[in-house]
């Protein structure tokens, strides 16, 4: 009887693995009420999970040094696009783009670049149509999957956009090769990129912006993750957006919206960052100082 039980678990185990969707978004279009699922893990039991909501007026303000992006301007000609099934990711930029500076410990480099529709992250309560996520690697790690298993292994720089009657060009230049990817049968096959573009275009103003320690937004939820959350956000149409919401998950079942529910900020640290004019010598160190003092008067 406990070995039938047993196979029984084991052979629901192996079906659950195998399944192309293991985990998904509700359809908010079709369902308003529709409850975010459970994932499981971590996502599930975690107690730095993102995204939260961040608000101006609550965060500790805290002055550190200018990040510092290295070939984020460059065109890139030959940028690959997948339709993942739960958002459509950038990758195989030319050269390595990396990022340090601000309250950094060491040097990062972009992984990919993908997308939610509905931000994410909301700021002072306010849900936005549109947050890109530049997903970047501690390089002192050699892969995502082992920077995953460390609190400094991954940070993201998170973009908002706001809704505007001005098509955003660079947004623009993605969703020109959207319909190579969009429907079900394309999914998880790479395409390139037909318009050149640079990173950069999708950054706005990088001097102010929201710090916490979270994870992933996706299973596993691996809470490895120093966000970057710019306050100044980019502007972008709701037709653009609905481009976004063609893409198939499904055979004939649109990706409608594929952000996670607010998570609990659970009394951590979240610090609105301000660049500190002229980086000084000594502006590593007091960015440390300022972010420790910061953590000390909350607690
Ligand atoms: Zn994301």
């Amino acid at each position: 009887m406990h070995l039938l039980v047993f196979v029984l678990a084991c052979s629901c185990l192996a079906l659950s693995q195998g399944a192309s969707h293991d985990w998904g978004y509700p359809d908010l279009d079709n369902n308003q009420n529709e409850p975010f699922p459970k994932w499981g893990g971590l996502c599930d039991e975690g107690k730095k999970q993102s995204p939260i909501n961040l608000h101006t007026k609550g965060a500790l303000k805290g002055l550190f040094d200018p990040l510092k992006f290295e070939n984020y301007d460059e065109k890139q000609s030959r940028l690959h696009m997948v339709n993942n099934g739960h958002s459509i990711q950038l990758s195989g930029f030319k050269h390595d783009l990396t990022l340090r500076g601000g309250g950094l410990m060491s040097e990062f480099v972009v992984e990919q670049i993908h997308m939610h529709w509905w931000s994410e992250h909301t700021i002072n309560d306010i849900r936005y149509p549109l947050e890109v996520h530049i997903v970047h690697r501690n390089k002192i790690y050699p892969n995502m999957s082992m920077a995953a298993d460390f609190k400094d292994g991954i940070t993201v720089l998170a973009v908002l956009y706001h809704v505007s009657n001005t098509p955003n060009q660079a947004i623009a230049s993605i969703i020109n090769s959207l319909d190579d990817i969009k429907s079900y049968d394309q999914m998880n096959k790479p395409v390139q990129v037909k318009d050149s573009l640079a990173v950069d275009d999708l950054i706005p103003n990088v001097s102010t912006y929201f710090n916490y320690a979270g994870s992933l937004t996706t299973p596993t939820c691996a809470e490895a993750v120093t966000w970057i959350v710019l306050t100044d956000t980019h502007p972008v149409t709701l037709d653009q957006v609905n481009e976004f919401k063609g893409i198939e998950y499904e055979k004939n079942k649109q990706l409608h919206n594929n952000y996670r529910e607010l998570q609990s900020e659970n009394n951590r640290a979240v610090v609105l960052v301000s660049q500190r004019a002229g980086a000084a010598q000594l502006c590593s160190l007091g960015a440390l100082l300022t972010l420790l003092l910061a953590i000390t008067v909350q607690l």
